[in-house]
């Protein structure tokens, strides 16, 4: 330690505990680091193990979607919340509302009310849960805005309910 250091030494290490001997330097080596890192990720999909950790530090993560724009949000979730904006927009997502509406008689299911304009169509099992039935009319139901309202984030509770009412209209139906 005690080593005497010379003034040039002295003056490096001051600049190297700055974290920028040369600014310009600095700037340069990072953009080629960047192009470096970028082209050795390009067409490389994560091994099991990295999605593993990567889907376990995500869990871990409260609110991770704070502050992440609409698309950007979407994009954490693999496209899911695109795919089924594209679903819904469909012709044959229209046609399983006509469909559940008609079976139902155009009247919630729940309470009985037909004011046709606040009439919509529940997924019973709900299409975060399973996009597969998205169209399956035994997915369907009808019910008002407020009876939708009182599912929502509560779907499960209603399963049964709503799956013995569907089918009592199958057995109608056969
Ligand atoms: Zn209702």
């Amino acid at each position: 330690m005690g080593r005497k250091i010379s003034e040039k030494a002295r003056q490096k290490m001051s600049l190297a505990k700055l974290g920028k001997p040369s600014p310009r330097k600095g700037i340069r080596l990072s953009d080629e680091l960047r192009k470096k890192l970028s082209l050795a990720h390009m067409g490389r999909r994560p091994t099991e193990e990295t999605r593993i950790k990567m889907s376990i530090s995500q869990t871990g993560r409260i609110c991770w979607w704070k502050g992440k724009r609409g698309s950007e949000a979407a994009n954490w979730q693999g496209g899911r919340v695109d795919q089924i904006k594209i679903l819904r927009n469909s012709e044959e997502f229209k046609q399983w509302r006509i469909k559940v509406f008609q079976r139902d008689c155009h009247t919630c299911q729940e309470c009985g009310s037909n004011k046709s304009n606040a009439l919509q169509a529940h997924h019973i099992i709900p299409i975060r849960k399973d996009l597969t039935r998205i169209f399956d009319l035994n997915n369907g139901i009808t019910l008002c805005q407020t009876c939708h309202g009182r599912t929502w984030w509560n779907e499960e509770k209603f399963e049964e309910k709503y799956f013995k009412i569907v089918n009592s209209k199958n057995l109608v139906l056969v």
